[in-house]
């Protein structure tokens, strides 16, 4: 099921209705400076970093790749499969970090013998009970979420980890979160939603479960809104403060020069 939305997307959209209809009809057209690409590339190390607390940890990238779309179903099938042990094995252990990579080079690598479909089926057959995937995708309302870690309990409830290298807890990250726990809990039973960001010399985690449960009204509408805005024309929205706040927008540039694009909707 392909996507209309995604988090980037929506986080774009609550700074400027322009940046979120250029991001969907012509992302070619942002910019991005040294320093943001660096901040992404610091990013993506803490994660790795949070990650690497998880060994028996699954990656559904790994697999997928940049077809996100699929995710959703390959996340499906992973997390019943674990939640129901296998008659025939039991309930075997975790799996280490070793025995996750030989699956991985078994079932995931360049084998002439398994098509997509097998390899897949493969790997579900032999994660009895792993229970935590990376980069899981949820999608619901034409939202799909790619959630950095989720845990699956023995009752089947998840418990989700956002993470951020900033060191402070700040708004945008939580609405950020919201967006996840909102498609998220629609999709499964979610126990803990929590971020985690950099302290002095450790991860901090914050469970924020119930506030973000309350903000599904207000996501809902803002979904609803954004989709009307991405089906219309470029808006006309005129260059601000919102354009430098709270992120630098790519589009700055383009929007300097007063021109504007054509709708892929007619
Ligand atoms: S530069 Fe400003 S007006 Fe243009 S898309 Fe970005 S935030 Fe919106």
């Amino acid at each position: 099921m392909s996507h209309l939305l995604s988090k980037s997307k929506y986080i774009r959209g609550l700074q400027c209705d322009r940046a979120l209809w250029l991001d969907v009809h012509n992302p070619r057209l942002a910019k991005y400076t040294r320093e943001q690409m660096q901040r992404f590339d610091r990013g993506r190390e803490f994660e790795y970093a949070f990650k690497a607390t998880f060994p028996q940890g699954i990656d559904i990238s790994d697999e997928l790749k940049r077809n996100v779309d699929a995710y959703p179903e390959l996340t499906a099938q992973l997390l019943d499969r674990l939640h129901t042990p296998s008659p025939l094995r039991g309930t075997p252990p975790n799996l280490g970090g070793e025995q996750r990579d030989t699956i991985a080079d078994n079932n995931f690598g360049s084998s002439p013998k398994l098509g997509e479909g097998d390899r897949r089926e493969a790997v579900v057959e032999e994660c009895a009970t792993p229970v935590v995937l990376f980069e899981a995708g949820f999608i619901f309302d034409d939202v799909l979420v790619l959630a950095d870690v989720v845990k699956q309990n023995p009752d089947g409830t998840l418990d989700i980890y956002e993470v951020k290298s900033g060191n402070t807890l700040s708004e945008t990250y939580k609405r950020d979160a919201a967006l996840q726990h909102y498609v998220i809990s629609h999709c499964r039973e979610v126990h803990t939603f929590n971020i985690v960001y950099s302290g002095i010399d450790d991860f901090v985690t914050t469970d924020l479960t119930e506030e973000l449960a309350a903000c599904h009204d207000e996501i809902e509408k803002n979904i609803a809104t954004m989709k009307e805005i991405i089906r219309g024309g470029e808006p006309a929205t005129p260059t601000g403060q919102h354009c430098i706040e709270p992120y630098a927008c790519p589009y700055q540039h383009y929007c300097a020069q007063g021109v504007r694009q054509m709708s892929l909707f007619g």
